[in-house]
């Protein structure tokens, strides 16, 4: 690997000081791949050179949970281990900021059940949701990604250097150069994020009406109060901001759960539980998935859709010109953190109960009962078509338009 060990180190800190924004005497809570040991520990001094307290690593391996699938009974697989509870019990005391560095072969689950899969998840959530409610909104975190071999070679198939492809465009998406100033980078890069979102705010919008050639015909109701947010946020507990996502391009809100209508094309595939569906569409009827088609996946796709109730119901819709620099890669990450800032997407599952105002502090029932819908999973799938259309419809009938194009009207 070509890349020089003075980038990574700005990658780095660009993570622990800008995007988590690590601040002294804070734990933190790191989870990273076994294989990225080296990276590992710059980001673990970077912490402590922040002023950390301690840092907890969390190891992961998606060897070793493979294995796990391939041998160990689901019922196994499906318990939460005491100490896996006060674990959670410790996190929600101790409200550690949390950075998790991806690195996943994206074909990691391949030939396992799905089935499986989504079982064990489902059971094991039931038993961490609370604690994982208990923390929700209270602590600085960041999703970040560091390439691996597999998952190079799973975007750049044919290339003899797949690996230097992907770093190349993941650096460039999370604005880090040999010659460049991410930090500044960054600071304009929230600015113009931010005046979008408060336009959209100043706007009103009541519903918004989606349209492609592709068979994209859809509108979803918003929740009067909530806000469009994006780029950052703000930790409730000690007023710091950081950004939870490099790369990050888009502005969400939560829609009003079980209102929209009409269908949705993805204009890509989507990687959900480490297997792929292609060239998919869900049609919603009253805010629900009634059906769903998919060339690939349609059985996973329909297993996604049943998880639980609030599955069938959107928890999020965002906005992202098809300009952003992850789409002008031109490829296929394989990774949400990614492939989300593509384009224009919604997601299914649970919504953001932040974007209500005094949302930090409402129960999960509380933020049901104002239209975040609740669900045990959140997954993002893009519609952002070439030619995709989105207006904003006022109360009173009169509209703007969003989007035209798939980029900012
Ligand atoms: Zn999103």
């Amino acid at each position: 690997m070509k890349i020089s060990e003075q980038l990574l180190q700005k990658y780095a800190e660009l993570m622990v000081r800008t995007g988590a924004n690590v601040q002294p005497g804070q734990i933190v809570q790191l989870a990273v791949s076994v294989e990225q040991y080296e990276f590992a520990a710059m980001v673990i001094e970077a912490c402590y050179k922040a002023g950390a307290k301690k840092v907890n690593v969390d190891w992961l391996s998606d060897v070793q949970s493979r294995l796990n699938f391939q041998y160990a009974e689901q019922e196994v697989l499906a318990r939460v281990l005491p100490w896996e509870e006060e674990k959670m019990k410790q996190m929600v005391e101790d409200l550690p900021v949390r950075i998790y560095i991806e690195s996943d072969d994206p074909d990691a689950m391949n030939g396992i059940d799905p089935g499986k899969i989504t079982a064990v998840a489902q059971s094991r959530t039931k038993v961490l949701k609370p604690y994982r409610n208990a923390i929700d909104g209270k602590y600085q975190w960041l999703i970040a990604a560091y390439p691996s071999e597999k998952w190079a070679k799973k975007c750049f198939p044919d290339s003899p250097d797949a690996l230097d492809r992907l770093w190349d465009a993941v650096l460039r998406t999370v604005r880090v150069q040999q010659d460049n100033d991410p930090v500044a980078e960054w600071k304009k890069h929230t600015d113009f994020i931010e005046k979008k979102a408060a336009w959209l705010n100043a706007q009103g919008f009541s519903s918004l009406k989606y349209h492609s050639d592709n068979g994209t015909d859809f509108t979803v109701s918003l929740i009067p109060e909530a806000r469009w947010e994006g780029a950052g946020a703000t930790n409730p507990v000690n007023q710091v901001f950081y950004i939870p996502n490099m790369p990050t391009e888009e502005i969400f809100t939560s829609p009003m759960a079980g209102a929209c209508e009409g269908t949705l094309v993805a204009v890509k595939p989507l990687s959900w539980n480490s297997q792929l569906i292609e060239d998919f569409s869900i049609t919603f009827e009253q805010g629900k998935a009634v059906s769903c088609k998919a060339a690939k996946g349609q059985k996973l796709l329909e297993q996604m859709l049943q998880m639980d109730e609030g599955a069938a119901m959107l928890g999020e819709v965002a906005l992202v010109p098809k300009e952003s620099p992850v789409n002008q890669c031109g490829f296929l990450f394989y990774n949400t953190l990614f492939d989300e800032n593509a384009c224009c997407h919604c997601a299914v599952g649970m919504g953001f109960k932040e974007v209500l105002p005094g949302g930090d502090d409402l129960t999960v029932e509380q933020a049901k009962e104002k239209g975040i819908n609740d669900s045990l999973i959140h997954v993002d799938f893009m519609i952002g078509a070439d030619d995709l259309s989105i207006d904003g419809i006022r109360p009173d009938g009169t509209s703007e338009p969003i989007f035209r194009n798939g980029t900012w009207a």
